[in-house]
């Protein structure tokens, strides 16, 4: 009955609030979570007598460490590691790195939290987990870049393994990280054991459209979303916030379907480009160069920069794309938006829209594809990755991009099917985290206490 499963997922929460003091983005991660879940409590008891709740919110293992490592001019500098290791039942964990000054305790289970459940909506073998570290390396040398991340890596291997938990990239994580961390657990090991990591270079062990697919993901996922109510990406015009890996190729399929792409930002500013952003700038000045985005003006006079990322939610657009980091949209933000005319929301990144942000989108009928279902593409890309990497296969970037687009396609259908199942027709975010929950659940359940 729903009181009683109200009053269980209330009393879990406050012991939420109570043992993680102050930690609020995992607070808020968790509350969007439990508030979808009430019906599956009052439909399936059983859930409650296993506690599976307060097993859910308490990671297998959380683990922090001090990160050593000399600056280029010989100053030794600390930074705090993390890495939650949250839920082990579908699979080894599974999650990024995120290095970022504003990451701490409560980013790290946020994160976390929310793999687990999109992991599982992924269809494929994995568990949830994510880590990171406070370091910003923003204004970083190459060489620090590399001794900060080799001293990462020597505390972390030993606690990740190919079957026990296999890291990849988030925010400050890319391609050269990856490859540092590689080389340096490959060194303590003393082995070859390629399936540790992904996101991994072309040449050691990486997948194609690895790149892509998270951005691609999205695009994919919204426009199955799009389709159910007869809209397209065709001729919309799209609003996509940031500018790093998830951005850009979240750009570039929205531009493929024929979209046309106005704004995208990084943490100093957005652009606006009313003929549409030039995708080759952006990953020139953004993959190549390095540079800031109010560079993209330079070069194209009639584009114009503003020093407000958020202003970028004030272009009107049919699609809004948030895939730069948490809370970049906040209630404010939403109702701008909506009262702009937007028709459809798409988070590629993490936890984009606050609690109130969604509710705005949802009370005005607006499409809303949630983060945990609708930026599931890079982490299944990632299991792809690992298939590959036991098999000692390398598939085509055709093979691997059509068996993304078959599960964007699953998790979507899945998630208005459970959405439908527990009398919340059309909401996205009840069913992805219901879908996500279930397989979870009836796994620890099977597994034991
Ligand atoms: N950091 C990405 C995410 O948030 C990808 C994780 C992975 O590939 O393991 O899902």
């Amino acid at each position: 009955n729903t009181d009683l499963a109200k009053e269980y997922v209330n009393g879990v929460f406050e012991t939420v609030k109570s043992r993680n003091a102050n930690e609020t983005e995992f607070h808020q991660a968790v509350r969007e979570v439990f508030d979808s879940l009430v019906p599956v409590f009052a439909k399936h008891p059983h859930y409650m007598n296993q506690g599976i709740l307060e097993r859910m919110v308490e990671p297998e293992r959380m683990i922090s460490f001090r990160v050593p490592w000399t600056d280029d001019h010989g100053h030794v500098k600390v930074n705090r590691g993390f890495r939650v290791q949250f839920n082990s039942a579908l699979g080894p964990y599974k999650g990024g790195l995120r290095f970022h000054p504003s990451v701490n305790a409560s980013i790290i289970k946020f994160l976390g939290f929310e793999q687990i459940f999109k992991n599982s909506l992924t269809g494929q073998p994995i568990g949830g987990g994510k880590g990171g570290s406070d370091f910003d390396p923003k204004g970083k040398s190459d060489a620090e870049i590399m001794r900060f991340t080799q001293s990462f890596m020597t505390e972390l291997s030993k606690f990740i393994g190919p079957d026990v938990d296999v890291p990849a990239g988030d925010i400050g994580v890319g391609a050269r990280e990856i490859g540092y961390l590689f080389g340096q657990y490959k060194r303590i090991r003393g082995g070859f054991e390629t399936g540790v990591l992904t996101g991994k270079g072309l040449g050691y062990g990486g997948s194609l459209a690895r790149k892509e697919a998270t951005g691609y993901g999205t695009v994919y996922f919204v426009e199955e979303m799009l389709k159910d109510k007869n809209l397209s990406f065709n001729g919309s015009t799209v609003v996509v916030s940031g500018s790093g890996n998830v951005s850009i190729y979240a750009m570039e399929k929205a531009i493929q379907l024929g979209a046309k792409v106005v704004a995208c930002s990084d943490s100093s500013g957005y652009v606006y480009d009313p003929n549409g952003i030039n995708l080759t700038t952006v990953k020139r000045l953004k993959e190549v160069e390095n540079k800031r985005i109010s560079e993209y003006v330079n070069e194209h006079p009639h584009a114009t920069f503003y020093q407000d990322y958020q202003g970028i939610w004030s272009i009107p657009c049919d699609i809004a794309l948030p895939c730069a980091t948490q809370n970049e949209i906040d209630e404010l933000a939403a109702k701008v938006l909506v009262a702009n005319g937007v028709k459809a929301i798409g988070e590629g990144a993490n936890m984009p829209s606050t609690l109130e942000a969604i509710e705005v989108f949802l009370n005005n009928d607006i499409l809303f594809a949630p983060a945990k279902a609708a930026n599931a593409g890079g982490v299944s890309v990632s299991a792809l990755e690992m298939a590959q990497n036991s098999s000692r296969l390398s598939w085509t970037f055709e093979e691997v991009d059509a068996k993304l687009q078959d599960i964007m396609i699953n998790i979507y259908r899945d998630s208005v099917e459970a959405a439908k199942t527990y009398d919340a027709p059309g909401n996205l975010v009840v069913g992805a985290n219901i879908a996500g929950f279930v397989k979870v659940a009836d796994a620890m359940v099977a597994q034991g206490v």
